[in-house]
């Protein structure tokens, strides 16, 4: 572990926050946490704390003695000083002489002595902050600290690592009794520098930011030295298939198996992270992966990310991949299953009222392939990916050194149950479509841009293909939500397939196919060149259906139904003169629509058509419509609102018509008219 600490660059950050009245103590507090924030080994997302005692003066000018210490909410990574929240030290330090407090009083208490009543929560590890008299204490779950203190019988291994310089505290529960515990332990010998927490990780604390940061990189470096020079040869490797196959072709059936069955064909989705290593690789391949996986997680707070720990399947054999659903299914059904069993059994330890959580895996280790994080977002997927790494270097740490004896599920279920996450997870509702993927071509012009972005405010992450890559990254960008633009002339087969596996590695699947792309051709039919209405034909119908192949393809790997939209255009209804080369095959596709619908509906697969008319897009452009309004003798305005509402229809309108479909999920064979009422396109 390298230390960080420049000089150069801690004088530059305590001279900038002096111009933003931030004094040097907190200025510094800032520069460390973030050194320390920036490193996965030490804390990953959200995780660890770090704090500084100092004078704040309040709105009335009273000084104060207070701590301030990470706010909960707030990654060390990017903190800045109001992530660090002052609290009142001597409500603080009073509460030392209490028996007991209950973590919402604790909360309470905090709140409570805020200077400024608008901060975060301080950290649950608050009070263990301020019972310890260093001006900057440092807490961090260092992997290679995790790995010492991972084992069955962990004092004495610690006494051998770190000598006596480092307090060792039994594992507690962070909270009220964790802090007392920690400060008898200080206590009992003011000479040690930080303190080693069971099952936990470590605290280090100094009188200026540097000395605290220095112990904290110094102590990870000596569990690190132990770890390589005491390492045991490495674990038995198992036995793979000849050929493995690929994480794009398991990936949708894995993303089926773990999403959670509301009953009556509804699911709630999730999205997958792959992630692949030599290193992680290397460890996954272990022929004990599966025993390591079930014996939890490596630090207690990894519960909020992957729950009581990975899920380990068998490698996948290329030549059974048939087969490889079923195995996959029955995994994640006994993983449920054991999840079950624990809530069952630790909530009925008392009579507080919870109620469980999903009981899906967040974590999947794929013997020679790598892993997939699981997350009703890309992001909390990503994040339980980068879980999955540290609690590798973890694993392997421990195995190296002794065997990975983390805490206990049932001393993890208060944590994982702690009220105060449950509430903060209540709070966090999901949109109508997160956790769904979306997949829409043309997406960059204006039906498949306003599209995209409205599914993508509501929920789903959106891959935006278009002929023009460029123009496809813009769209997903504006649509935001981690959305991702692919470049694909989607009358390619091969283009086409290749724009699903990006969907798939990306996002591990795709639930709502948006089919969009269109383009017209003039002439009258009896007229036209044979070679247009062909390319029409690839186009407006041939395209549509190698789309939405590609789409039940997936759809049938998950297991979890699906949606497809077609734009077929008013003309698949009601043709309009000398544009037979467009309409004609817009017809076939409006027919293709509900082709789909009666072969799939069995498998929970939707099918409906938008028919749409006069928008202004790449199809009808601003010339256009100047030239024909001109034509009809009448102003541009007439000629955009001549139906019978009156109004110009728009692509957003037809945006929403989509997202009615993809909502209405007992809707299937249908068609929506967007064109603000044309009598003579209107649907029997
Ligand atoms: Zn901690």
């Amino acid at each position: 572990m390298k230390n960080l600490w420049n000089d150069d660059t801690a004088e530059k950050l305590v001279a900038d926050y002096a111009k933003k009245g931030v004094g040097r103590d907190l200025a510094l507090r800032v520069y460390t946490t973030r050194l320390l924030g920036g490193v996965p080994q030490l804390v990953l997302h959200g995780g660890g704390n770090t704090s500084c005692k100092i004078k704040a003066t309040d709105l009335v000018g009273d000084e104060w003695d207070v701590l301030c210490v990470k706010g909960s909410g707030w990654d060390m990574a990017v903190i800045e000083p109001q992530g660090l929240p002052a609290v009142k030290m001597r409500a603080l330090l009073k509460a030392r002489a209490l028996d007991k407090l209950a973590d919402e009083d604790m909360v309470a208490l905090q709140r409570a002595n805020l200077i400024d009543p608008s901060s975060p929560n301080p950290s649950v590890e608050t009070l263990l902050h301020a019972f310890l008299p260093h001006k900057f204490v440092d807490h961090t779950h260092s992997t290679a600290i995790l790995a010492i203190v991972d084992q069955e019988d962990s004092k004495p291994l610690v006494k051998t690592v770190f000598g006596s310089k480092m307090g060792y505290v039994p594992y507690i529960m962070p909270g009220f009794d964790l802090a007392k515990a920690a400060a008898d332990v200080f206590d009992a010998d003011p000479t040690v520098e930080g303190l080693i927490l069971d099952k936990h990780g470590i605290f280090t604390f100094g009188d200026d930011a540097k000395q605290a940061y220095d112990r904290m990189i110094h102590y990870v470096n000596v569990a690190e030295e132990y770890v390589a020079e005491n390492a045991k040869p490495k674990a038995a490797k198992a036995a793979l298939p000849a050929k493995l196959a690929t994480p794009a072709s398991i990936a949708p059936m894995l993303r089926g198996a773990v999403a959670v069955a509301r009953g009556e064909g509804r699911f709630d989705r999730m999205i997958s992270d792959f992630r692949t290593s030599d290193a992680i690789v290397d460890f996954i391949n272990s022929a004990a992966i599966a025993d390591y996986a079930g014996r939890g997680v490596s630090t207690p707070d990894l519960s909020i990310r992957i729950k009581t720990g990975p899920m380990a399947v068998p490698a996948p054999d290329a030549d059974k991949v048939g087969d490889y659903k079923g195995v996959i299914k029955s995994h994640v059904d006994a993983f449920a299953k054991e999840y079950r069993a624990y809530f069952e059994t630790n909530d009925a330890l008392d009579d507080v009222k919870r109620t469980m959580l999903d009981p899906m895996p967040r974590l999947t280790l794929v013997p020679g392939l790598g892993m997939f994080g699981h997350g009703r977002t890309l992001k909390d997927a990503r994040i339980a990916s980068d879980v999955g790494e540290m609690w590798i270097e973890a694993v392997r740490g421990a195995e190296a050194v002794g065997r990975f004896h983390p805490l206990s599920k049932a001393d993890l279920f208060p944590l994982e149950y702690w009220s105060l996450e449950q509430a903060k997870l209540a709070s966090n509702k999901p949109k109508p479509l997160t956790g769904q993927v979306v997949l829409i071509t043309g997406g960059a012009g204006a039906i498949g841009a306003a599209t995209a972005k409205l599914f993508a405010d509501n929920g789903a992450h959106a891959v935006v293909v278009d002929l023009d890559a460029e123009k496809a990254a813009e769209a997903a960008k504006k649509a935001g939500n981690n959305s991702i633009g692919v470049g694909a002339d989607i009358t390619d087969p091969v283009q086409v397939r290749a724009a699903f596996d990006k969907a798939v590695a990306v996002f591990g699947g795709v639930d709502i196919l948006v089919s969009n792309a269109g383009a017209a051709w003039e002439g009258r039919i009896g007229e036209l060149d044979d070679a247009l209405l062909r390319k029409s034909f690839e186009l407006n119908f041939f395209a549509h259906q190698s789309v939405a192949q590609n789409a039940v393809r997936i759809m049938l790997e998950q297991g979890t139904g699906g949606v497809l939209l077609f734009n077929t255009s008013k003309q698949a209804v009601n043709p309009g003169p000398k544009f037979g080369a467009y309409g004609v095959p817009k017809a076939a596709t409006l027919f293709l629509s509900r082709q789909y619908a009666l072969d799939y509906g069995t498998h929970g697969i939707r099918s409906n058509a938008v028919n749409a008319d006069r928008i202004r897009s790449g199809l009808l452009t601003d010339a256009m419509i100047a030239s024909r309004s001109g034509a009809r003798g009448v102003s541009e305005k007439e000629y955009m609102s001549g139906n019978l509402l009156g109004q110009e229809v728009t692509a957003q309108d037809v945006a929403q018509a989509f997202l009615h479909h993809a909502l209405a999920e007992r809707t299937t064979a249908d068609v929506t008219t967007v064109d603000g009422g044309n009598i003579a396109a209107a649907l029997r």
